[in-house]
């Protein structure tokens, strides 16, 4: 398939490797952040770990939309299916995310909660049409890269005056995310020759991130170049297939070598400079930044959200039904927080493979998709 198999190619994935480990200085160590769920996955579904000279590292981001939601917003949604006898559409990864006293919007649904999954959000908008008696809430999550569909949904219900329908929003910003990550305190040095010990991860610095490759193709790559210039980090906009990964951790290791601090751009068969200016607009006019919004892992980050202008007020489920901030612990021994800091790795948790597994998960990171413990589990490294 176009795009795809030619960036899976054995022989260029051996010729790339070959050229890193020719590359890379053996007197340091390499901590390299992708960003993204999905450079996590290509990294353990293909093998580019053991592709890697042992002193590059991979080190996983907070790029998984599911992963970084916080508790209280599952609660929020779980409360409101319930209290409010709506028809709630969400997207499956969030059906069994657990949520305060190891409830889940599966459990909620199997308890008589009218929680419907849905492919898109033409699919909830659906759903609201056909059922005028009921109100119909879209639980909206997701990076720049699933914004503008709520977008386009929301200026649709106002065109359409569909006075039964709402979106709990919880769009979050990737630039953001990057800058909560790049303040947290990184003391220490990556000048650090392979065999000698390495501190605990949380104390580690990262050296440069393998940037985000879908939200891109909307934010486009220039909100980066603040982080090039201003924390010294090189960042790679990489694509989510092995090549792709591979190709933007040697361009990143000439840049740490060079000593350059640049934003380049791999995925360049998707992303521009200036990214989606359509897509941008519809995301201006509908939304606006919120003051603050927590993140699973990260805490509350200034501006790191969106929630719905004023003039779409009507269709903010936050506002229609008076939802309330609600705080909320995650399950005891969970290490996901320190791992969408990059502050730790799946292996690290000591419920990886006994108490949390895919049919049993203790935390976002198991359930997601693109979440970190996921890759592992399923590709066999939690035993590595
Ligand atoms: S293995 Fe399960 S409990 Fe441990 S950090 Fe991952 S999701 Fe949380």
């Amino acid at each position: 398939m176009k795009y795809i198999s030619e960036f899976r190619q054995q022989g260029l994935a051996q010729q790339l490797a070959k050229a890193i480990a020719q590359t890379v200085d053996p007197d340091r160590h390499y901590r390299l952040m992708e960003f993204c769920g999905g450079h996590t996955h290509a990294i353990f579904r293909y093998g580019v770990q053991d592709l890697m000279p042992d002193n590059v590292e991979f080190i996983h981001g907070p790029g998984c939309p599911v992963c970084v939601l916080p508790t209280g917003r599952i609660d929020n949604a779980i409360q409101l299916a319930g209290q409010h006898d709506v028809i709630l559409c969400t997207y499956a990864d969030l059906m069994r995310v657990p949520a305060t006293g190891r409830n889940s919007l599966l459990k909620a649904k199997a308890d008589g909660s009218d929680i419907r999954m849905v492919y898109s959000t033409q699919d909830a908008l659906k759903i609201a049409r056909e059922n005028p008696e009921r109100q119909v809430v879209f639980f909206a999550i997701g990076f720049e890269t699933t914004t503008p569909p709520t977008a386009v949904i929301i200026q649709q219900a106002q065109a359409e005056r569909l006075a039964n329908f709402s979106v709990f929003c919880n769009h979050v910003l990737t630039p953001a995310a990057m800058q909560a990550i790049l303040d947290a305190p990184q003391p220490v040095s990556s000048a650090i020759a392979p065999g000698i010990a390495l501190p605990p991860a949380s104390m580690q610095s990262i050296d440069a991130f393998l940037g985000p490759s879908h939200v891109s193709t909307v934010i486009g790559s220039q909100p980066y170049e603040t982080f090039a210039e201003h924390y010294a980090k090189p960042i790679v906009i990489a694509g989510f297939e092995p090549l792709d990964v591979m190709q933007s951790s040697l361009m990143l290791i000439r840049q740490l070598n060079e000593g350059r601090c640049e934003v380049e751009n791999e995925y360049s068969r998707a992303v521009t400079r200036q990214g989606n200016l359509k897509a941008q607009a519809l995301m201006q006019d509908v939304f606006e930044l919120r003051p603050q919004f927590e993140w699973r892992g990260l805490g509350l980050i200034p501006n790191s959200a969106l929630q719905l202008k004023a003039s779409y007020a009507d269709f903010d489920a936050e506002q229609r039904f008076n939802m309330p901030a609600i705080q909320a612990s995650d399950v005891k021994g969970c290490e996901c927080p320190a791992i969408l800091r990059g502050a730790k790795k799946p292996q690290d948790c000591k419920l990886l493979g006994t108490v949390c597994t895919p049919e049993n998960p203790m935390g976002s990171c198991m359930v997601s998709s693109e979440g970190a413990c996921a890759a592992y589990w399923s590709y066999g490294r939690m035993r590595g």
